[in-house]
């Protein structure tokens, strides 16, 4: 039977988000549940199908093969492939299910395989403050040589292939001396197959007969909000590719917060200075230019403030990673002292100088 199209049978548009397929998968699976359906084969049937969709769907690279090659692009891809990386014991704890009919469902099979795998990819990624405390997506350009799509790394066109005349396809060529009465063999590579038996009469236009390609490949990194510098993504299978024979690598982005030019954070709380005139500090007042992450914020300094004191406004620093709380925003006053008087402020300073020495006060 030929196989759906997976979209088709989550009836989901081929732009969907992870959302959108989320959802789609859930209101399915709530219908073709086994659990819903008790003894019912077709119901049966038709889960397996919806959990394959989503199991590719809902991994990237699972869906960027599918997007680009339909079902031969997982044609590599055992069972166990497919369903690797999907959790539908957590998922369907997530639904309302409890676990253990899909312990039963899919078997005890749904292990990684002890396949070799190619090596982690490390990348240091530069972030700013405000891409840590909103969120945000980056991109990062990543070289990569992978196996040529078209003639799938043996660097011809179909049929361009050709048994190699001179070692008749060994990729080796006997040469035989008589010296007297011995004779010597010398075995050596073919050079005009390089040993692969094998040459090329039309070659691969993709590749140009390499049977690779470099390609620079732009993986797309979700910044969480709340991220410090040394935080680690993990981004499964977009480390080196190895070769058929071996599972990807994985890729760590690693992130580097850079300092900000005026915000300073310590953990998840922000400090900044603000410069308030002597008089305000003395008197006390409202100012509404208090830099934050968001635009600038309001603020009541008290009556005889002094300098370095510290003003908290709560919640308006950088959000937690782990809940969805926030850090707070410490404003530390640098009180001014005016170095541009003119006659008349120099009378008037003089005048309170005198006025408070009366009182002996400073
Ligand atoms: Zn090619
Ligand atoms: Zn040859």
């Amino acid at each position: 039977m030929a196989k759906r199209d997976y979209y088709e049978v989550l009836g989901i548009g081929k732009n969907a988000d992870e959302v959108t397929i989320k959802r789609a998968y859930r209101n399915l699976a709530m219908k073709y549940h086994p659990d819903k359906n008790p003894g019912d084969a077709q119901a049966a049937g038709k889960m397996k199908e919806i959990n394959e969709a989503y199991a590719v769907l809902s991994d990237r690279k699972k869906r960027r093969l599918y997007d680009t090659y339909g079902h031969a692009g997982l044609e590599g891809y055992t069972a166990e492939d497919i369903f690797k990386g999907v959790d539908f014991a957590d998922l369907f704890r997530e639904f309302g299910f409890g676990g253990s009919i899909f312990d039963s469902f899919f078997g005890r099979g749904t292990r990684r395989r002890g396949r070799r795998k190619a090596a982690d990819l490390r990348y240091n990624l530069d972030v700013t403050l405000d891409e840590v405390a909103f969120g945000a997506e980056k991109k990062v350009d990543l070289p990569r040589i992978k196996v040529c799509p078209d003639c799938r790394g043996t660097g011809a066109k179909e049929g361009g292939l050709i048994e190699c005349r001179s070692c008749h396809g060994s990729g080796q060529k006997v040469v035989e001396q008589r010296s007297g009465y011995s004779i010597f063999r010398q075995i050596s590579t073919c050079g005009d197959c390089r040993g692969r038996g094998k040459v090329i009469t039309d070659p691969c236009e993709q590749c140009g007969g390499q049977g690779s390609l470099e390609k620079v490949r732009q993986v797309p990194v979700q910044i969480p909000k709340g991220a410090y510098s040394g935080y680690k993504i993990r981004i499964e299978g977009e480390g080196e590719q190895g070769d058929e024979m071996t599972e990807p690598g994985d890729l760590y982005i690693v992130l580097e917060v850079q300092k900000h030019p005026i915000f300073e954070r310590h953990g998840d709380d922000i400090f900044v200075p603000k410069e308030i005139g002597f008089p305000l500090a003395a008197l006390g007042g409202k100012i509404d230019d208090v830099p934050s992450l968001e635009g600038n914020l309001e603020l009541e300094i008290f009556a005889g403030t002094q300098a370095g004191t510290l003003f908290r406004i709560m919640d308006k620093g950088i959000p937690h990673l782990a809940n969805s709380g926030r850090g707070d925003l410490y404003v530390i006053t640098k009180v001014i002292t005016p170095t541009d008087l003119t006659e008349k402020e120099q009378e008037l300073l003089r005048e309170f100088d005198k006025v408070r020495k009366q009182r002996n006060k400073i």
